[in-house]
């Protein structure tokens, strides 16, 4: 017993030891994020892609979760952005209202939105330069990020969805490149998003996934084009990562053959 003891000791005082080393010589390197926040998401993308478009999730309960998110209430009945705690709903004609706390979302990212980093993008950008100039600043591609990016717009393209009808049989494969489409121009608003690593696979979306919503809130969707400038981004670094799985017969039995993932890096 006293052999053991001794030798947990040692270990202690190397572990100890291993660390203080570590932690003066590459402080930045070692922590990418101060604080405590989970990325929070309800179902998965490949549920979700192959027709699973009903969820018991209400927006009261999705509010708990976090103070910004995105995603889709069932059936497809309208795209989700949520802001400042407010889960806003854009339906198929682009009218955008707030969703009433008994709502029920199919699928969902939120988090507690803590952001440890910002820079601006003064020049003029479309949607893949602000994806490259955020690529420029992360740290790391192995980790989660979620986004709030406000600015102005003088161009945006956004996507919703066309409500669904039971039995469900299109899956986002079709849907999605068949969207109904919202243009706005010279608008001010807020890209809600998240960074997900590719290892992702077919849990969640892979790269960037950008919702928007306009300042005056009459606007809103899944960011497809975008032409800004004088944009802020905030940034933060998420290390901790939980889903939860839509308790329904449709997930249970559903067949997940059909893979689909936008191409945003
Ligand atoms: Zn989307």
């Amino acid at each position: 017993m006293k052999v053991k003891l001794t030798l947990f000791a040692v270990i202690l005082l190397l572990l100890n030891s291993c660390d203080n080393t570590s932690t003066t010589s590459t402080p930045a390197e070692q922590t990418l994020s101060k604080s405590d926040d989970t990325f929070y998401h309800y179902s998965i993308w490949w549920a979700f892609v192959n027709k699973v478009f009903d969820g018991t999730l209400t927006a009261k309960e999705l509010k708990t979760k976090g103070d910004i998110g995105l995603g889709s209430y069932n059936a497809l009945d309208g795209e989700l952005v949520m802001l400042d705690n407010v889960p806003y709903k854009v339906t198929e004609d682009g009218v955008v209202s707030v969703a009433k706390d008994d709502e029920l979302i199919v699928y969902a990212n939120a988090v507690h939105f803590t952001p440890e980093q910002s820079f601006t993008v003064d020049s003029t950008v479309h949607h893949q330069g602000l994806r490259d100039a955020i690529n420029s600043q992360l740290k790391s591609k192995n980790v989660f990020y979620a986004f709030k990016i406000h600015g102005e717009f003088s161009a945006i393209k956004l996507g919703g969805l066309h409500k669904q009808q039971k039995p469900y049989e299109t899956g986002l494969d079709v849907l999605i490149p068949n969207r109904p489409v919202f243009e706005g121009e010279n608008v001010t608003g807020t890209i809600v998003g998240f960074f997900c690593p590719e290892y992702i696979g077919n849990i969640g979306v892979a790269n960037y996934h950008f919702h928007f919503i306009s300042d005056d809130k009459k606007l809103g969707g899944h960011v497809m084009e975008l032409t800004g400038k004088n944009l802020k981004v905030e940034v933060d670094p998420i290390h901790k990562y939980t889903f939860e799985l839509p308790q329904t017969p449709e997930f249970i039995n559903g067949k997940f053959d059909k893979e689909f993932q936008y191409n945003n890096k």
